[in-house]
């Protein structure tokens, strides 16, 4: 897939499974890197890039946990079902996670930790990357691990970007101790211009962080349709094209064809089928966000005039992304308290609702009880 040299179309991918393809990204100057193909004078207006780095056996256990869950009556504490589920992944206030890397040296870790770490100045969490002082070694994960060795465990060496989103990192249901949570594409061999911005947009699924332009108050009007009177046309590589009349494929129409050829259904469940989780409860929109992925002007309804449009990469954690931070992982005591005491009523909920399978039960159980401590 990297050897396609086409650029420009990026678009989230899987519901709270977040990826981020490797091509997906733009350079550190702030311009979108772009390596025109040979026929780049016939198609600068769009070109579709490859979607990558969604391990499926994970979508496939984040679709059965979501429906399962959603069965479930929430707590009378005013919740929607989709607040209850994204209450349930995050994070513990105050806690600690463990971070393990498989692949890379000492001196990558080292970058990564640094740069990653930021995000725990704005939320109250600690990450540990269990440092032997004697070696100034990382902590490390192995795919025949029995037990998780970290919460975040961090791979080089499957394709795209990706990270689960908080807890689902340890949800037996959905993850296995031998797999990774977190993975950062070739970092090991080179690290990429924009590398910092990706592995804290990363770190920020793993924190409990969805997309920004998934969000409840995503102001993305994505343009799904066809210009009127669009006529069929494709490039070298077979991607659909402006006719020559200048007239745009829509969404439907460009993500169909390849590289990535979605079915209509595929594009609405990426990009219509809004969860109502964002990190950023009750915040506004914020288009600046780094958990919001670059969009090309044509992606959108009314172009550069988009409120969901920049014209360049988010690669610096914003000023709402810190205060969202701070507010979804408080320090304040009585703030925990209030969330500590919603979740208990979930926990309590889940841990006996009959229609979770036993695992699942016995997981919040376990969350209930860490709560109690
Ligand atoms: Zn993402």
């Amino acid at each position: 897939m990297r050897t396609r040299t086409v650029a420009g179309l990026l678009v989230p991918s899987l519901l709270l499974l977040a990826s981020w393809a490797v091509q997906g990204r733009s350079s550190a100057s702030g311009k979108p890197a772009r390596e025109e193909p040979a026929n780049a004078g016939k198609t600068t207006q769009i070109k579709v890039r490859v979607l990558e780095g969604i391990p499926s056996q994970f979508q496939a256990r984040i679709e059965q946990q979501k429906r399962a869950l959603s069965k479930v009556v929430p707590p009378s504490v005013g919740l929607a079902p989709r607040a209850m589920l994204n209450l349930t992944k995050r994070w513990t206030n105050g806690q600690t996670l463990k971070i393990a890397f498989k692949g890379g040296d000492a001196n990558l870790h080292k970058r990564i930790a640094d740069v990653v770490s930021e995000w725990t100045r704005y939320a109250n969490l600690k990450f540990d990357f269990g440092v032997d002082p004697a070696t100034g070694q990382y902590r490390r994960w192995t795919p025949t691990d029995a037990e998780f060795a970290a919460e975040i465990r961090v791979s080089f060496n499957q394709p795209g970007y990706f990270s689960l989103v908080a807890r689902d990192s340890v949800d037996p249901q959905i993850a296995r101790p031998g797999e990774a949570s977190l993975n950062l594409e070739g970092f090991d061999k080179k690290l990429p211009s924009d590398w910092k911005g990706v592995a804290l947009h990363e770190f920020g699924h793993a924190i409990g962080f969805e997309h920004e332009h998934q969000g409840p108050g995503s102001m993305c009007d994505f343009r799904f349709d066809d210009d009127p009177g669009y006529v069929a046309a494709t490039d070298d590589f077979g991607q659909f094209v402006p006719d020559p009349a200048g007239r745009r494929p829509g969404l439907y129409t460009l993500l169909g064809g390849p590289p990535n050829n979605w079915p209509q259904a595929v594009v609405d469940h990426n990009l219509k089928d809004l969860p109502a989780t964002s990190a950023y409860s009750g915040g506004a929109f914020d288009k600046l966000s780094i958990m919001k992925y670059f969009f090309e002007d044509y992606m959108f309804i009314s172009g550069t005039a988009s409120p969901c449009y920049t014209d360049s990469e988010n690669v610096v954690i914003s000023t709402l992304d810190k205060i969202g931070a701070a507010r979804v992982y408080p320090r304040a005591l009585d703030a925990i308290a209030a969330d500590d005491q919603i979740r208990a009523k979930i926990f309590d909920v889940l841990s006996k609702a009959e229609t979770l399978p036993a695992t699942t039960k016995k997981h919040f159980n376990h969350l209930l009880d860490g709560l109690k401590h």
